[in-house]
């Protein structure tokens, strides 16, 4: 009778109480563990490695014009798949992945109605989850006007960001445009400058890292950003309302059903997992047929070092014969072509450059209506009519690519605009760098004419200012750590020049030596790279360091951490082919002395050593791995090196 009457008393709890469900599912490995919890209504998930919390209960959902689906939420149905996939991209950091994952889907419930799903994919270095919102009756298009989608982060975080800009400040204007600079080693609790940080985001917790970004972004959502909103609690925030100069949703407009894109988060208890993971490619697909086959390579421009000036025919000439001499594959012709060259003499510097197997990308305003850039040309890449009769010309004038800068932020409809101009970009077989821009997400698998995107506080700015000078060595140590981590970096960089300056003596003066130029070559990542080379490197630098720049890869099979840490000094190997390159550079002011193994090349064999002695003078010389197959090397401050065989 007890028994019975006990029973009774618990069927009448279950009746009213909705106990919580607790479902868990690891990596391939097992190594990584999430949980995802319904209790109180409330969904959230939480992330260990190694039993060790990597992230703590963080909550998931969306507030939608058809219901807040934040609240009131009951996981109905748990279900869990593997995945394992090849694929191939030339122009990422890894040309063949073997991506493998525990896919788990958690369907969810309100007010007895499934509302959405949560969808996870677990690999052994990464977490990801996208949102799949499911129609409502006759509903069938919604606006999502929030993602509470959190990190919440453990205690004794310390940060790695880069704080986003307010709209519509800055250079004519142009703000958010992802370059402002990092703060390192920070505690948690700040929100940045008041608008949260740009993706992605490192964190260095108690028991390692966690990097923190979103992929498979395009014209069906907005670009995110990371808010915090209190102590080491952070959210995904929506674009900022005076983006566009005020015009356009921050929300995200969809029909249904549809998905949202992925959150991103890469663990690992080193800085292996963050240098090396695909997770941006892993889980994107491409979303339309290449028209050809495009090929990347390396190129100069002589923007960087002659600025707008520098935009004339005879100079453009001389570079192209500087591109032929180097063996180099195109030109950028930046700004004020239109007007400074003209577009009958462009074709007939085009006919030019082909004769000598050199093609030229030139450069766009977006612009539009979004900001007060005036550089020309202007107006010919904002709406589909004009962008394809210059595309069109582009293409029967044999031009390579584009160059499209000064983008009016991440709402939804600047975010469809990258997409048009990459879709239409692709049906004249060109080429797209975008600059004053957000980050890609997951872009380079995507669209298959994309090449590159600035969105980091780039090589203009060493020309700008003595003081990005100074600091160069330092920004170049976190980008293979945060910016460079997800996607392709038009860094426009390796300078051999000591000024910044046509004439080279006069100018911000560059405090960097030969050899880390050489090294940023191998650590910045970009498939299309245009170096700040000048002609005059042919005579003025060392033959050695031009020799290098010659054969060096854009595109590579193979990336590998050695050591480093955001800001102080960075190790990493790539390979190309069966070569291997290791590059590293030291912003700390002590030289870094490292025994280094080098597994790649074996034991007691020569490689070649590009390095510096104290004062910056750099050298190429024979050197041997020991039995143990490693090298002992030293960096100065603001020095490199680079080891092949
Ligand atoms: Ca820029």
């Amino acid at each position: 009778m007890k028994k019975i009457l006990l029973t009774f008393v618990f069927s009448f709890l279950a009746y009213f109480v909705n106990y919580a469900t607790e479902k868990t599912f690891t990596s391939p490995n097992g190594r990584i563990s999430v949980s995802v919890s319904d209790n109180d209504g409330k969904l959230t998930y939480s992330v260990k490695l190694d039993g060790k919390t990597f992230l703590n209960p963080s909550a998931l959902g969306l507030k939608t014009n058809m219901g807040n689906f934040t609240e009131n939420l009951e996981i109905s149905n748990f279900e869990t798949s593997k995945v394992q996939k090849r694929y191939r991209l030339k122009n990422i950091k890894q040309s063949i992945v073997d991506y493998s994952a525990t896919i788990a889907t958690i369907s969810l419930k309100q007010d007895s109605k499934n509302v959405f799903d949560v969808i996870f994919s677990v690999s052994d270095r990464d977490v990801a989850f996208s949102y799949k919102l499911l129609p409502q009756k006759e509903t069938r298009v919604c606006v999502i006007e929030e993602e509470i989608s959190g990190f919440s982060l453990p205690k004794n975080t310390t940060t790695f960001l880069c704080p986003q800009s307010k709209p519509m400040g800055g250079f004519a204007r142009t703000s958010p445009s992802y370059e402002t600079p990092y703060s390192v080693d920070e505690a948690t609790g700040k929100n940045g400058w008041g608008e949260g940080y740009t993706f992605p985001c490192l964190f260095k917790t108690p028991d390692g890292w966690v990097l923190i970004s979103e992929t498979g972004t395009d014209g069906g959502y907005v670009g995110c950003r990371l808010l915090n909103q209190n102590d080491s609690n952070y959210k995904i925030g929506f674009p900022q309302q005076g983006e566009c100069n005020g015009i356009g949703s921050t929300s995200v407009s969809m029909s249904l059903p549809n998905s949202t894109p992925w959150r991103t988060i890469t663990i690992d208890n080193t800085l292996k997992n963050i240098v090396e993971t695909t997770v941006a490619f892993d889980l994107t697909e491409q979303k339309y047929f290449s028209s050809r086959d495009y090929t990347y390579g390396k190129g100069s421009w002589s923007w960087i070092i002659g600025m707008d000036q520098s935009c004339n025919f005879d100079e453009q000439k001389r570079y192209i014969d500087f591109s032929e001499a180097m063996g180099y594959q195109s030109v950028l012709v930046d700004a004020f072509w239109d007007k400074q060259i003209g577009y009958d003499k462009i074709a007939e510097l085009s006919r030019y450059a082909l004769s000598k197997g050199v093609g030229l990308f030139l450069w766009y305003n977006s612009n539009g209506t979004w900001n007060d850039a005036f550089q020309t040309p202007i107006d010919k890449m904002n709406t589909s009519a004009n962008r394809r009769k210059e595309m069109k010309w582009l293409q029967e004038n044999g031009i390579r690519g584009i160059k499209v800068d000064f983008f009016g932020g991440d709402k939804q409809q600047m975010m469809q605009l990258y997409e048009d101009i990459l879709t239409d970009a692709n049906d004249f077989g060109l080429l797209v760098i975008f600059h004053g821009c957000t980050l890609p997400r997951g872009w380079e698998k995507m669209y298959p004419n994309y090449a590159a995107s600035e969105a980091v506080l780039a090589s203009e700015n060493l020309h700008f200012g003595q003081g990005a000078c100074d600091n160069e060595a330092f920004n170049a140590c976190l980008h293979p750590f945060l910016r460079n981590t997800v996607g392709s970096m038009d860094f426009g960089g390796s300078a051999l020049n000591k000024f910044y300056n046509a004439d080279n003596k006069h100018g911000s003066i560059r405090r960097t030596s030969d050899v880390f130029a050489l090294s940023t070559a191998v650590l910045f990542q970009s498939a299309v790279q245009h170096f700040a080379l000048a002609p005059n490197n042919l005579t003025d630098a060392p033959s050695w360091a031009i020799d290098f720049m010659k054969k060096v890869p854009t595109t590579w099979d193979e990336v590998k951490f050695i050591d480093g840490y955001p800001g102080k000094y960075v190790i990493l190997a790539r390979r190309s082919g069966d070569k291997w390159y290791i590059a590293g550079i030291n912003a700390d002011k002590q030289p870094l002395t490292k025994t280094i193994s080098l597994e790649m090349f074996g034991a007691n064999t020569e490689v070649q050593l590009y390095s510096d002695d104290n004062n910056l003078n750099g050298s190429l010389k024979t050197v041997k791995t020991n039995k143990l197959k490693q090298l002992s090397i030293t960096i100065p401050c603001n020095g490199g090196i680079v080891i092949t065989k």
